[in-house]
């Protein structure tokens, strides 16, 4: 029997209202099969596109947490940040998956120059009364940068005001 969205529910079993797939999975569980003379494909991104969700770019994630489960209802269409962020609040990444991101993200600060943005906040906070040295380990950079951005010496609002125009998000 040829897999069609209408007879899709011949190859599951029910489970609550979950629809698991019977047939065969690939190596990380999700339902695979011959659709179209693939050899394999990806079965969930099939009946999503089939239902008209628009996945191009996107992953498929089903919120119900079950792999094979292929009842459209559950599905959402995410971005992989998007995913990653709802796997995270879900509880779903391993705690060395979560440590490591922590970590480049750490990284990631430590490493990044000022932007005007930053800019901005900086001289906020020195005005609403944050120290030098409160600024400097909140945004990662030394206490003479800090100094420099409070006293207009660098990141100054005249010269890159043109910046703001150019954002693009
Ligand atoms: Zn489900």
């Amino acid at each position: 029997m040829r897999l069609t969205l209408d007879n899709l529910g011949s190859f599951c079993n029910s489970d609550g209202d979950c629809l698991l797939w019977d047939g065969a999975t690939t190596g990380h569980g999700y339902p695979s099969a011959s659709i179209f003379g693939a050899t394999t494909s990806n079965v969930r991104r099939w009946v999503a596109s089939l239902n008209g969700m628009a996945i191009e770019g996107k992953r498929v994630v089903c919120i119900c947490q079950q792999n094979r489960c292929l009842n459209f209802d559950h599905f959402r269409a995410m971005t992989s940040k998007e995913a990653v962020r709802w796997m995270a609040a879900n509880g779903l990444l391993s705690t060395t998956t979560v440590a490591m991101a922590r970590a480049k993200a750490a990284r990631a600060r430590k490493g990044t120059k000022l932007d005007m943005p930053r800019a901005r906040a900086i001289r906020q906070r020195r005005s609403e009364g944050a120290s030098l040295l409160t600024l400097a380990s909140e945004f990662g950079v030394s206490q003479d940068t800090c100094w420099k951005v409070v006293n207009g010496l660098s990141w100054r609002e005249s010269v890159t005001a043109a910046s703001a125009f150019t954002f693009r998000p």
